[in-house]
């Protein structure tokens, strides 16, 4: 008889979204009528850029000749999309990166959970707390994270790094030896960045420990401080102890296109193998490549033209997210984030729990947030709230939010 991986018998039910979908839908059922405005979706809502279109459509029409026409493509990414990522994403800031070192994939979410499979499973796996689910639920599938313990909402095995007012929601290295370390920065959900020092002593740590850190930065685009790290590699050392994803998903709007990028160094070796020669192998076995249609569009992201598009784009959330933190501070809310990145992490006042004030805001302002709980112990009496609805929803919402409480 086949046997199932008994690992995802242990996983919790996917709570959090679900729960905030069942009750909007609860609270919409009971108050026919109510126009609720989502702060809750980590979802873009600009069109593409019309760089981005016009270079898939020219590519539709290349694909339907019989010169143009493309079949399978390399597995790792076309050399005009890796060269434009090297370039302009690395040596533009001063970053030396060879294409190679660059594996273009269908999303962040995928690469940050297949990047597992090229590690041992009894690696110790340290998580920031809260935390993106995608990298907790990953582990826990492959039997890296222990037992889920329901009290308490976490794995027996993984190591929790609170991210909490104290550290400015990014943790420094913990005192156990952890062997494979997530961050990420820009922060979802705190919306929290880490400065140069920050980075240097976990990039110190994992090169005197051995450890990997996988560095998520689908966030970089919306840094607008200007001593902040775009990306890992900006800091001596990380060639030998990280890898890095990025994304097309918010930078350009890509959610439903789907591109995203891994960057694994020449340089990174562990047990004396090649980690970018394994994930090499991982990726050619079981991944075909991002349509080149695709990949043509993301490309576009880095012409003059398309670079202008997209900050437009950007500069749009960023001016939700501005006007969500003014608004929250004039109703003498405390908020986090949402200078350097799409996500504003707003303390619950008077100690509220995240699910409880979840519901009065749903209730008194008909505006829906996340609850901070659900990204772990330490999202508790937090709720995250996104820039990324439309302009004059989001103003409504802050209108409302004043005026309730
Ligand atoms: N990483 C983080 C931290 C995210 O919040 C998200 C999306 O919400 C992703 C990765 C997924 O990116 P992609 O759309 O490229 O799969």
């Amino acid at each position: 008889m086949a046997k199932i991986n008994q690992n995802y018998l242990k996983l919790p039910g996917s709570y959090l979204f679900s729960e905030v979908a069942r009750r909007i839908s609860a609270y919409s059922a009971a108050h026919p009528g109510a126009n609720i405005i989502r702060l809750s979706i980590g979802d873009v809502t600009q069109p593409l850029a019309p760089s981005v279109v016009e270079a898939m459509r020219r590519a539709v029409d290349e694909m339907g000749t019989a010169e143009g026409f493309r079949g399978y493509g390399p597995e790792q990414g076309y050399d005009f999309l890796r060269q434009a990522i090297a370039q302009n994403d690395y040596q533009a800031r001063g970053v030396h990166m060879d294409p190679r070192e660059i594996f273009v994939s269908d999303g962040a979410k995928s690469d940050c959970g297949n990047i597992g499979d090229i590690f041992g499973t009894d690696n110790v796996v340290a998580v920031c707390d809260p935390v993106y689910p995608v990298y907790v639920d990953t582990n826990a599938m492959a039997g890296r994270a222990g037992e889920y313990q329901e009290r308490l909402g976490r794995w027996s095995r993984l190591v929790y790094m609170p991210c909490v007012e104290e550290n400015g929601f990014a943790p420094a290295p913990p005192k156990e030896k952890a062997d494979i370390i997530y961050l990420c920065f820009p922060n979802n959900p705190t919306g929290a960045v880490a400065g140069r020092e920050q980075l240097k002593a976990w990039v110190d740590y994992a090169n005197a420990n051995g450890s990997v850190i996988l560095y998520d930065s689908a966030y970089e685009a919306f840094i607008t401080q200007e001593d902040i790290p775009h990306s890992i590699f900006e800091i001596e050392g990380a060639r030998t102890c990280a890898i890095e994803f990025r994304s097309f998903s918010k930078t350009a709007g890509f959610t439903g296109n789907r591109c995203a990028y891994t960057v694994v160094p020449m340089e990174l070796e562990r047990d004396g193998a090649s980690l970018n020669a394994l994930w090499n192998r991982r990726q050619s076995t079981k991944f075909n490549g991002v349509p080149y249609v695709v990949q043509r569009g993301a490309a576009a992201v880095y012409t003059p033209q398309g670079r202008e598009q997209t900050r437009a784009a950007i500069a749009y959330y960023q001016k939700n997210a501005q006007v969500i933190r003014d608004g929250l501070a004039d109703a003498g809310l405390q908020t986090f984030g949402g200078v350097n990145a799409p996500y504003i992490w707003l303390k619950t006042p008077g100690g509220m729990g995240s699910w409880e004030f979840f519901d009065l805001m749903l209730d008194r302002a008909n505006v829906a947030s996340t609850p901070g709980a659900g990204f772990g112990p330490s999202g508790e009496g937090y709720v995250r709230l996104t820039a990324f609805g439309g302009a004059q929803a989001t103003a409504e919402a802050v209108e409302r939010i004043k005026s309730a409480l």
